[in-house]
């Protein structure tokens, strides 16, 4: 019996939200009294994957098949399946991400396995019940649920809880092949096109965002929000009406119909606030709300508001981030 975490790379780093599910499945493994394994896919140097030691990962096993760079929903999960039977994996996490909660149904069917999305927490057990606790209707509730199969699936919501750091711990990184066929990759992507970010940081996967909304008039103004991502290193985004009206593309507009994000900071710069918008921003860990009106409903999931234009702040915030250094 083990705990096996599926950890995703990129451009030969372990993305941070997989630093969070290497820690989480750790602590998992050391309340079980078992050992955390992780199955890493995507794009992975060696050396990224041995420091999983300081997330608690003993062992990484890693096919460094080519094919395997690009998420393949096929090719991912027969991988993946095929590592959690090697390993006799009881409980698998993986992140609450496009990879993770597309290769977690799969999973699920496949090894007939219980599966819970949005986990915010560590789960417990009550009563011999496993209960996982997980977000719903868009992070306004939480319910308890009961992981009732032998084989449990979890997928945690980007930070929900904080990355071990054991400095010095490495993890022994072993090749791993799941004999995978040509049929396995019969879903593989044509062709990946990246799309163009400010700061060069993917907007899922940014610590840092600074977004607009209407509130910034038109298209011409978004210098000022381009000059304060830039200043602080963070990745620019909008609300749905600027990228409906072509002032920005629709791969930077955040909430309910546009992407999530969960970044340490998230400033948003002439947005109201309204529910459809924060369901894809309130699980941020900072929020940052600037809007001339005192009123706007953001400000009640502020937790730091400045009631003021955006023409006058935002130089000002730029100006003062960059004499911070
Ligand atoms: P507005 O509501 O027009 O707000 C502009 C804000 O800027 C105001 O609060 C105003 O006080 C402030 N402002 C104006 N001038 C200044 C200034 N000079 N300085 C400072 N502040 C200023 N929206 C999303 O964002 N994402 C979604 O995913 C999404 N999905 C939706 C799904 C459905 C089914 C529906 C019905 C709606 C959805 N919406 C979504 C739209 C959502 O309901 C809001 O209409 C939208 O978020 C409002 O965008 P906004 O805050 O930029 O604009």
């Amino acid at each position: 019996m083990s705990v096996l975490v599926v950890v995703e790379c990129d451009k030969g780093e372990v993305k941070k939200s997989s630093l969070e599910v290497a820690s989480y499945g750790a602590q998992v493994a050391q309340a079980l009294g078992t050992t955390a394994t992780a199955i890493a896919v995507g794009e992975a140097s060696e050396a990224s994957l041995a420091s999983l030691g300081e997330q608690g990962i003993s062992k990484v096993l890693y096919d460094n098949e080519a094919r395997l760079k690009e998420f393949v929903n096929g090719a991912y999960t027969k991988l993946i399946a095929a590592a959690a039977e090697q390993e006799q994996a009881q409980v698998i996490v993986l992140a609450n991400s496009n990879i993770g909660t597309s290769v977690g149904s799969r999973l699920a069917v496949r090894l007939q396995a219980s599966l819970a999305t949005n986990v915010v927490e560590l789960p417990r057990v009550e009563g011999g019940n496993f209960i996982v606790k997980r977000g719903a209707y868009s992070g306004k509730a939480f319910s308890d649920v009961v992981l009732l199969n032998d084989r449990k699936i979890i997928a945690v919501k980007k930070n929900s809880i904080e990355a071990l750091h054991n400095a010095g711990q490495t993890a022994q990184v072993q090749s791993f092949s799941a004999q995978l066929a040509d049929t396995d990759f019969a879903d593989a992507p044509k062709q990946v096109i990246m799309q163009e970010q400010t700061g060069g940081v993917p907007l899922p996967e940014a610590d840092k965002v600074v977004s607009g909304g209407r509130g910034m008039k038109g298209p011409e103004n978004w210098h000022l929000i381009e000059d304060l991502a830039k200043a602080l290193g963070a990745a620019t985004a909008c609300s749905k009406p600027v990228s409906d009206v072509d002032w920005r593309p629709h791969h930077e507009h955040v909430g309910q119909t546009g992407i999530t994000v969960s970044p340490n900071l998230y400033i948003a710069c002439g947005i109201s606030g309204a529910i459809q918008h924060l369901a894809g921003v309130n699980s941020s860990k900072v929020i940052v709300v600037i809007n001339k009106d005192p009123e706007a409903p953001f400000f009640k999931a502020a937790d730091y508001g400045i009631v003021g234009d955006v023409f006058d702040v935002l130089p000002k915030l730029t100006q003062a981030v960059k004499e911070l250094g």
